[in-house]
């Protein structure tokens, strides 16, 4: 599918890594007492034969945060049944079955208790300091989290193009014109040195990638 533009696994800097699962990447960062996972991939295998790559154990990730609760980013979450699990609060009545995601369709209930995070909540796991920021529009409870206050994971709340960011695509986010308001409240933060999508590879450059958004807030 042309839509997404999936990145290699690797390194994107000295502690995070990207990992792809085919449509959709999600990110390892590596922390002075271990590893957290944001997202897990479409599936326990591919999750396991990329981590193979990067010498990473499963059994070192002591946490999971979620941006979102569809497949392609809860499927690899059996690799790591020993993290404990975040997601945004928004998000609970996805997993829950009390919304209905689209086309009729519910999301999974999750394999795990999980905690709730709130917008600006900030939680300690490996020694990363996680911050959850309440990016509404994809889903209602999408969140993206902003790491040790420099790298920020967007999940589904922007596609990447040219370096640039844009909405992400109109047909399956549920608002996308609460997501653009979600998009104005990311373009706020300063001091980001990594831009990690979920469907649309890294920015170094947050000042140019959220240039318009900048501008309109
Ligand atoms: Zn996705």
């Amino acid at each position: 599918m042309l839509i997404f533009s999936v990145a290699p696994t690797g390194k994107v800097t000295s502690e995070v890594f990207i990992v792809s699962g085919k449509m959709v990447n999600f990110y390892l960062i590596q922390g002075t007492e271990g590893v957290v996972a944001v997202d897990t991939g479409p599936s326990k295998q591919d999750a396991s034969d990329q981590l193979e790559t990067l010498g990473i154990e499963p059994s070192q990730v002591g946490a999971v945060f979620l941006t979102h609760s569809d497949y392609d980013h809860t499927g690899g979450l059996a690799l790591f049944p020993q993290a404990r699990l975040y997601l945004g609060q928004g998000e609970e009545p996805l997993v829950t079955g009390k919304v209905r995601r689209m086309l009729g369709r519910f999301n999974k209930p999750l394999d795990r208790p999980y905690s709730l995070l709130t917008d600006g909540q900030t939680v300690t796991e490996a020694g990363l300091t996680m911050q959850a920021i309440s990016t509404p529009g994809h889903t209602p409870g999408s969140t993206s989290y902003r790491v040790n206050e420099k790298w920020l994971f967007t999940g589904d709340t922007v596609r990447l193009v040219k370096g640039h960011v844009v909405p992400f695509i109109n047909f399956i986010n549920m608002n996308t014109r609460v997501q653009m308001a979600s998009i104005r409240k990311l373009a706020r933060l300063d001091g980001i040195e990594l831009l990690g999508t979920a469907h649309h590879g890294v920015s170094y450059d947050y000042a140019i990638a959220m240039q318009a958004w900048r501008a309109a807030s």
